[in-house]
């Protein structure tokens, strides 16, 4: 159970740093790259501004020369290049970038639809599947208020996208090397946190257990007491004082029930319920406790059955065993209505080789869907006053589901309400 919680609580604490983590790589990223791309934005126009300023003169002349202007052509200077175009749509004058993006940046520039002198990122596709980044911007040049032509700028921020992408990676490769970092603190610090839990919830389990057993041995005094009174020949009682002695007995033997459940569960978490295997024939211990539940079956006017195969021998706690069938059909019965049927079956599962299914069947009141995951904690009873009436603590199904997990079976359930409930378990020989 404390490893259970305690992995619980690691997984919360790696959730809870896996968030923090995430939104840190994520905010950190988007916000560098929001710094770069407004820098480099603004350095673009900047850039366009000031080449509109060195064409306007050389616009001018070209226009009033008004023959075909000669380009004057050059290699780009770093990442930048630059383009000139006159009124006619003829280059004046250019710095061009690299050749494998040429072809591709004119085409871009021939259909250029976005706002003067307003820097864009641009992707440019080029052959073999690559990617390459582009930040451009055209700019009218004006002489006063007359339009000389437009200069189109642009750089390649190829290898700042290259940057950022390994930097990501980065972080994301630091993150992971935290987050193992911090589901290992996590869970020293966790195993640390329950170390109080764990000594109180052992005081607890002990008082109870030292609690139930010191109550057994009162109880039962009690109880042979009562007894002794009732069969007593010579006492003479009033109806009232047996109607109160009979009273008296059944609450007794409600106590030394609860009072013994509560101690095998107490021995259970303490681990000092130990299992004494043997090899028996479930069958025979099957007919046993139909047999002893007859009597009480034909009070409630129930039909009870066992359908199983002779000889089916498993390896396992008798005792525990019993225990279980008496528990589950016991359910069964005080859970059915008048003129109800309870169905044992035992059966080899035909699947897996080795498994044994014991399985109760009943067309009693049946089970709430969204109650069949508690039924199997302590104390909890769905319909407390019809539990108490049927002598019922909310014990018994705990018990069950220890006993079968202590034999690494399991235990399920299947029921509708109004039509009753069918208890399996799996249990591997
Ligand atoms: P109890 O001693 O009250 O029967 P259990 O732990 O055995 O406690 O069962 C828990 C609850 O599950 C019961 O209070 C009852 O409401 C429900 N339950 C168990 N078995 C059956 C059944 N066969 N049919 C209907 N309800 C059942």
């Amino acid at each position: 159970m404390f490893a259970k919680i305690r992995n619980h609580l690691t997984i919360v604490y790696s959730t809870v740093m896996v968030c923090f983590l995430i939104s840190f790589v994520v905010a950190s990223y988007t916000g560098l790259v929001w710094v770069l791309y407004r820098q480099e934005q603004q350095d673009i126009e900047v850039y366009a501004k000031e080449e509109a300023r060195e064409h306007s003169s050389l616009l001018r002349q070209k226009q009033l020369s008004a023959i075909l202007p000669s380009e004057e052509d050059a290699e780009s200077d770093g990442d930048l290049f630059h383009y000139a175009f006159d009124l006619n749509g003829r280059q004046v004058s250019s710095s061009e970038p690299a050749h494998e993006v040429r072809a591709a940046i004119r085409e871009k520039i021939l259909t250029w639809q976005e706002a003067d002198g307003e820097a864009v990122l641009t992707k440019v596709y080029l052959p073999g599947d690559k990617k390459n980044y582009f930040m451009l911007c055209s700019i009218k040049v004006y002489d006063g208020e007359h339009l000389l032509g437009t200069v189109f700028v642009g750089k390649d921020i190829t290898s700042y996208y290259i940057m950022l992408k390994r930097l990501l990676l980065v972080l994301c490769m630091v993150c992971l090397l935290f987050l193992i970092i911090a589901t290992f603190t996590g869970h020293l610090l966790a195993g640390r946190a329950i170390i109080p839990i764990k000594n109180s919830f052992t005081r607890q389990r002990e008082f109870v257990a030292d609690a139930s057993h010191e109550l057994r041995t009162p109880l039962s005094v009690m109880l042979t007491s009562v007894e002794a009174i009732r069969t007593d020949d010579e006492n003479t009682l009033s109806s009232f004082s047996e109607q109160v002695l009979e009273d008296m007995r059944s609450e007794i033997k409600r106590m030394t029930k609860i009072v013994s459940d509560l101690l095998t569960l107490a021995r259970a978490d303490a681990g000092a319920e130990i299992l004494i295997k043997e090899k028996f024939d479930i069958s025979d211990i099957a007919e046993k406790v139909i047999r002893s539940f007859q009597p009480v079956a034909v009070e409630k006017g129930v039909k009870l059955d066992f359908v199983g195969i002779n000889d089916l021998f498993i390896h396992a706690d008798k005792e525990k065993i019993t225990q279980l069938l008496l528990i589950l059909i016991d359910n069964a019965l005080k859970y059915v209505k008048q003129d109800g049927k309870v169905v044992l079956f035992i059966k080899q599962s035909s699947g897996s080789k080795g498994t044994v299914n014991i399985i109760v069947q009943d067309n009693g009141v049946g089970i709430p869907e969204e109650q069949q995951q508690f039924i199997f904690e302590r104390f909890y009873r769905i319909d407390k006053a019809r539990s108490r009436v049927a002598g019922g603590t909310g014990l018994g199904l705990s018990i069950a589901k220890w006993i079968v997990e202590a034999h690494r079976g399991t235990i399920n359930v299947e029921s509708a309400v109004g039509k009753g409930s069918t208890f399996t378990v799996s249990l591997p020989n």
